[in-house]
């Protein structure tokens, strides 16, 4: 205890410098020391200069600082000198009494508490913790008792009710029961790493946790086997608002949804809400299992039923939600990853849904990947194929036309049908490029049927994306007429959802009839707003569902379905063509309502170019014969 033990001393920190002395060391020394002195600069030289080195010892205080004492020089000093020990601006320094009142501090200590330094005479100095800090208190006084110093940081209340963190390095002197401390107030350093800290966890637009902060908090709950659920949420459609409302109301639109999310998820201590950047979201539970992953989710997907209001604006925003739910052994990595998943699966079956994830799910991905990765190197090696399906007259038999057919020739050498890619190839954007091939593959093989027979037609199948690419029935004139098949020959093929769904496709189907082609609305009578529409659409032909087809001998109504079906095509001087016929009682039936062109394996099943061209030789010979 220095106060009561007044002896010349100097705090120095790691490299000498001295941080501070007291008077009683000006006195010792006499003006061979610079004093008092002002932090920063060395002067260890002096001090040491000034006096003998034996008669100094060091006494360490922590990594950073030491009190140099002069045990030697033992100086009778009265009041006066101890209070004005230590009068540096840089290193608070107090004395303590085992009740923790103070008996000595610097002035830069009691003037940092708002206290004139005869003020904080007798203060208890524990009183100066913020009310419930009784554990500081405990644990420093313990650490004191056991090592005799310790080395807290804590929060000390100012005169005027403020708090400033205090880092302190205090010691215990047996020899007279008092505790001596050097402290450093880090308040603002404090308050700059924690805005610091801030900033890199939280998202600056919103206030949300960022990434890092979801990870972290992931992290640390699967540290403590706790089994959180992630609510990946991914606004849909937020391209169209930034790109038409611009990029602030697109800001405002994402901060917006950030209150609804922390409203819609109520005050909960177990939820954090988290943006991962652009419009995507997760809401982590702490503790949740699918269905109240889901309920959640529920909740969440209800509170966009109301408009979101920017700027007078009502935009009715939705979104799609992926839900993971950890197992034993779940990594963080792996269960962001499973909440994409399933969110981008919410995306594919028609947005504004939750989807969880499972092992299934997982399943269907892989295949889509693979599917994918594989049609995009068939693209590349001649993998996609074209099968042909004749047309044929009911009447004579003689087949009249084809449609052409895609195949997957997969890596293992097997033959695909469609409906073990087209989706993903739809999803993957692959179909235009998928349609120029079997369009080029039909054009060359019409090309070689038409010598033999001037009245064949080829059908080929589109869909809505090539139909809304840009230049599509120019560029597929180009393709039919480069290898001399004139667009009069040439039966494009559309379903019912892609001709009446968007009025965009209109335009291009009256191109595709104005560059000669002829139009076929395929799967006729599955689309329910076909009949409504279909006076208004430029098309040539309808094909009637095989469905009808199949049914039309079951029953009656069917048959009569079936028939109604035919007439109205008829009566709007459509040609009809039915598929799928299969059987001798299809086909009696179908000519029994008055068809007259028909497709189906009761002919031919779709087959190989090399296979349909020989047939196509055959028939021809029997046209000749
Ligand atoms: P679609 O255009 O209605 O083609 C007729 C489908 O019915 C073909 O199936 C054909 O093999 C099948 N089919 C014909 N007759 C019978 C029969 O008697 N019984 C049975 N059970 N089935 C019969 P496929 O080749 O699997 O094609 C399925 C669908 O895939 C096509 O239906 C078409 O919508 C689509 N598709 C095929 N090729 C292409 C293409 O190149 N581009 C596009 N966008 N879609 C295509
Ligand atoms: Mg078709
Ligand atoms: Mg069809």
């Amino acid at each position: 205890m220095l106060a009561a033990m007044p002896i010349p001393a100097a705090i120095v920190d790691e490299s000498g410098v001295v941080l501070a002395v007291n008077r009683w060391l000006e006195h010792a020394t006499g003006d061979q020391l610079l004093v008092p002195l002002s932090s920063g600069t060395d002067h260890t030289t002096n001090l040491r200069r000034g006096v003998d080195d034996s008669r100094w010892r060091v006494r360490p205080l922590d990594d950073r600082a030491a009190i140099l004492l002069a045990t030697a020089e033992r100086l009778d000093a009265g009041d006066h000198l101890l209070r004005k020990f230590f009068a540096s601006d840089h290193a608070l320094f107090v004395v303590y009494d085992q009740s923790g009142c103070v008996i000595e501090s610097n002035r830069a200590w009691a003037s940092l508490l708002g206290y004139s330094h005869e003020e904080v005479f007798g203060l208890d100095s524990w009183t100066l913790l913020p009310d419930d800090d009784l554990a500081t208190r405990a644990e420093v006084e313990d650490a004191l008792r056991r090592n005799g110093r310790a080395d807290p940081t804590f929060q000390m209340r100012t005169s005027s009710g403020e708090y400033r963190l205090i880092q302190w390095n205090l010691h215990f002197d047996y020899s007279v029961g008092h505790c001596f401390g050097i402290g450093r107030d880090i308040t603002e350093e404090d308050r700059a790493a924690s805005e610091l800290e801030r900033k890199a966890y939280t998202d600056e637009l919103t206030g949300l946790a960022n990434r890092a902060r979801l990870v972290d908090r992931i992290d640390q709950l699967l540290t403590d086997n706790r089994h959180p659920a992630l609510l990946y949420c991914d606004l849909d459609r937020f391209k169209v608002v930034n790109d038409s409302l611009g990029h602030t109301v697109g800001d405002s639109l994402l901060s917006a949804l950030a209150r609804r999310l922390e409203v819609s998820t109520g005050d909960h201590d177990d939820v954090t809400i988290a943006r991962l950047g652009g419009d995507e979201f997760v809401v982590l539970i702490d503790e949740a299992d699918h269905e109240r992953a889901l309920r959640i989710a529920g909740k969440l997907l209800c509170s966009l039923k109301r408009p979101i209001i920017v700027d007078d604006r009502h935009i009715h925003a939705s979104m799609s939600v992926g839900i993971a739910a950890a197992q034993d052994g779940s990594t963080t990595n792996e269960l962001l990853s499973h909440a994409d998943t399933a969110v981008y699966e919410a995306k594919r079956i028609g947005r504004g849904v939750a989807v969880t994830f499972d092992d299934s799910l997982q399943e269907r991905v892989d295949r889509r990947f693979h599917v994918e990765a594989g049609l995009r190197k068939a693209l590349d090696t001649g993998g996609i194929e074209t099968f042909y399906q004749p047309l044929v007259d009911l009447h004579t038999g003689l087949i009249v036309g084809a449609e052409a057919l895609v195949r997957w020739r997969n890596e293992s050498g097997d033959i695909v049908g469609p409906g073990g890619f087209l989706d993903v190839a739809e999803d993957a954007g692959l179909l235009p490029a998928i349609g120029d091939r079997v369009a080029a593959s039909a054009f060359d093989t019409a090309s070689r049927v038409l010598t033999m027979n001037p009245g064949f037609s080829i059908a080929i199948n589109t869909s809505q994306d090539e139909l809304l690419t840009d230049g599509f029935s120019p560029q597929l004139a180009h393709a039919a007429l480069s290898v001399g098949v004139s667009p009069e020959r040439v039966v494009v093929e559309i379903v019912e959802s892609a001709a009446i769904s968007t009025s965009c496709a209109l335009p291009v189907l009256e191109q595709l009839r104005e560059n000669g082609f002829r139009i076929a609305l395929d799967d006729f009578g599955t689309g329910f707003s076909s009949l409504a529409h279909l006076r208004d659409l430029p098309i040539d032909i309808v094909k009637v569902d095989r469905s009808f087809v199949a049914s039309m001998t079951e029953d009656a109504i069917a048959k009569a379905l079936t028939k109604s079906l035919l007439d109205l095509g008829s009566s709007l001087q459509l040609e009809v063509i039915m598929e799928g016929i299969e059987t001798a009682e299809q086909e009696a039936s179908a000519l029994a309502i008055g068809g007259s062109l028909a497709q189906g394996y009761r002919y031919y099943k779709p087959m190989p170019q090399s296979e349909f061209l020989e047939l196509m030789m055959i028939d021809e010979m029997s046209r000749a014969a």
